[in-house]
């Protein structure tokens, strides 16, 4: 462990790119690089009830029919291979449920500590509100970022599918 303020893990980037103000919860996608050797990408600033948050990379999660094997969505009520019906609940079952609720995300990557956490969403916070700052200047490019990142429609209005690139991002 390294001394009292200071981290095991350095972010020396952070990357924003600001998505068009105020219309999604969804404020911007972030990259961040870790000790300068390794980055993570698709972190989100969220607006939530209390302010803006980070939120981890996630993916949509999935599981088996029971009758073919094929892939589908956890809220899927049908599979999408043999059109079987799909017990709707299954989604309720499992360790990582919480009771009453289906969890249709999961984290790829995040900090496994509240220290850790803190100090990522502070430095993913400051440099979103820098780049806030610097889209208010005359002349403002937003900056470069990976464009095959899947878009994660749970922020965008009424459950729309968007890809990063495409239309509210240009
Ligand atoms: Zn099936």
């Amino acid at each position: 462990m390294g001394k009292e303020g200071e981290h095991n893990v350095e972010i020396t980037e952070v990357r924003v790119k600001l998505t068009e103000a105020n219309k999604n919860r969804l404020q911007a996608f972030c990259s961040i690089t870790i000790n300068n050797d390794f980055v993570v990408r698709d972190l989100k600033v969220i607006e939530g009830q209390k302010g803006v948050f980070v939120a981890m990379p996630s993916r949509k999660l999935t599981d088996r029919c029971t009758k073919c094997g094929g892939k589908n969505n956890i809220r899927a009520c049908y599979c999408s291979e043999c059109g079987a019906k799909l017990d709707e609940k299954r989604g309720l079952k499992g360790e990582e449920s919480i009771p009453g609720k289906i969890k249709l995300y999961a984290d790829t990557a995040h900090p496994i500590n509240s220290k850790c956490r803190e100090y990522i969403q502070q430095r993913v916070l400051t440099a979103f509100k820098e780049e806030l700052h610097k889209s208010a200047q005359p002349g403002y490019k937003s900056p470069k970022m990976p464009d095959d990142t899947d878009f994660d429609e749970r922020y965008v209005g009424e459950g729309k599918e968007q890809r990063f690139g495409e239309g509210i991002f240009t």
